[in-house]
C-alpha cells in the first residue's frame, strides 16, 4: 500500500503546512472520519464536525490549542450529510455552516436520535444489533441537537480564508446525495470527504457512479501535493487513482452479472475482492452492487437503508467467521 502515497497515520491533528491541517482518526472504519482545518491570519474554515459531541469537543480544544485561529472558528463546511461528518455541529453553532443545497436538505432527515434507539434495542435485535453495535457502539449519539447549515449553494462556490482562495465543488450525487469538495487552491490541499475512503472500502448510498469517477477525476485535475480523505490516512493523486480503479472494478463486476440475471443479493457474495483484502469494511459492496443495479435499472428510489443493513450483516458475520477458521 506505500503505492498509494500514504502518509503516517496518527490520530489527532495533522499539520500539513502552510496554515491547513488535518484532523485524523485512525482506523477509518464506520464511523471514524477525519476533518480539518484551514487558516489564515485571524481567519478559519473547518471543514467537517465529527460523529459525536465528545470526539468533536477533544478536536475543537486540540485545534483551539494548537492553532490561534481556530479560538474563533468562523465558517464550517459540511462535505456531507452523513452524521460522522456534521453531528458535532451545535459545538461551533456560531459559526456560518455552508454546505450543498442537496446536502442540507438530506440532513434534515438524518436523525441523530434514530441512532439511539437503534443503540438501545441492538441487544436485541439478534446479529443485525451485534453489526450495528460493531459499526456504531463507540459513538455517544445522546444529546445531540441536529445543527443545520446557514448557507447552501448549488455546484460551486468559492471562499476567501485571510488570503486563501478556497474552492467547494458540489460532485454529488455520489456517496450521499450533496458530497462537496474542499480545494484549498494555492496550497495544494484537498479535503475529500466520503468521495474517498483510503484502506477502506468506499459506500455508495446514492451514486450514480459515473458521478463519482468524474469526482475522482476532478481531484486528479486539481493536481493536489496533499489529499484528506473522509476516512484513512492522507494520500495524494495515487490514492485517489486506487479509489476510482476500485469503483471501475466492481462497476464492471455488478454488470456482468446483472446482465446474466444474477440478482443483486447473489452478486454482493459473488464479485471476488481480493484484490482489495487489505481494505476494511468490505461488507459495503452490499451497498454498492445495490446502487449500481438501481442504477442499470434506471431505479431512481432512494436505497432501502433497513435492508442494507441486513444483508451487510450477512456479509460481515460470513466474512468474520471464515476468518476464523483455522486454515
Ligand atoms: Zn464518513
Amino acid at each position: 500500500m506505500s503505492t498509494l502515497g500514504i502518509r503516517p497515520y496518527s490520530r489527532g491533528l495533522n499539520d500539513l503546512g502552510a496554515g491547513n491541517w488535518a484532523w485524523l482518526q485512525p482506523d477509518g472504519s464506520w464511523g471514524w472520519s477525519n476533518a480539518g482545518l484551514v487558516v489564515d491570519g485571524d481567519a478559519s474554515l473547518l471543514v467537517d464536525t465529527l460523529f459525536d459531541l465528545q470526539l468533536t469537543g477533544e478536536m475543537l480544544s486540540a485545534m483551539r490549542a494548537n492553532v490561534p485561529a481556530a479560538r474563533a472558528i468562523g465558517r464550517l463546511v459540511n462535505t456531507h450529510s452523513n452524521g460522522d461528518h456534521c453531528n458535532g455541529n451545535e459545538l461551533v453553532a456560531g459559526a456560518e455552516i455552508i454546505a450543498s443545497a442537496a446536502c442540507a436538505e438530506e440532513m434534515a432527515h438524518e436523525n441523530p436520535a434514530g441512532m439511539v434507539a437503534m443503540q438501545q434495542g441492538a441487544a436485541k435485535m439478534g446479529d443485525l444489533g451485534e453489526f450495528f453495535l460493531h459499526c456504531f457502539g463507540a459513538f455517544e449519539f445522546r444529546g445531540i441537537t441536529q445543527t443545520l447549515p446557514t448557507r447552501t449553494f448549488d455546484d460551486a462556490l468559492t471562499l476567501h480564508v485571510g488570503d486563501k482562495r478556497v474552492e467547494l465543488n458540489c460532485v454529488g450525487p455520489a456517496h450521499t446525495r450533496g458530497d462537496v469538495l474542499v480545494h484549498v487552491v494555492d496550497d495544494g490541499v484537498v479535503y475529500t470527504g466520503d468521495i474517498l475512503f483510503i484502506e477502506g472500502h468506499p459506500i455508495m448510498w446514492a451514486g450514480p457512479v459515473s458521478n463519482w469517477l468524474r469526482a475522482c477525476d476532478a481531484i486528479i485535475a486539481m493536481a493536489p501535493q496533499q489529499v484528506v480523505p473522509g476516512h484513512g490516512p492522507i494520500t495524494d493523486v495515487r490514492g485517489v487513482r486506487a479509489v476510482r480503479d476500485y469503483l471501475e472494478y466492481i462497476r464492471d463486476e455488478a454488470r456482468a452479472r446483472y446482465d446474466s440475471g444474477m440478482s443483486a443479493t447473489d452478486a454482493a457474495f459473488d464479485i471476488n475482492l481480493s484484490d482489495y483484502s487489505s481494505w476494511g469494511d468490505s461488507e459495503r459492496i452490499a451497498v454498492n452492487v445495490a446502487t449500481l443495479y438501481r442504477e442499470f435499472a434506471g431505479d431512481t428510489s432512494a436505497p432501502n437503508v433497513p435492508e442494507l443493513f441486513g444483508l451487510m450483516t450477512r456479509i460481515w458475520k460470513d466474512r468474520r467467521s471464515a476468518s476464523r477458521r483455522p486454515a
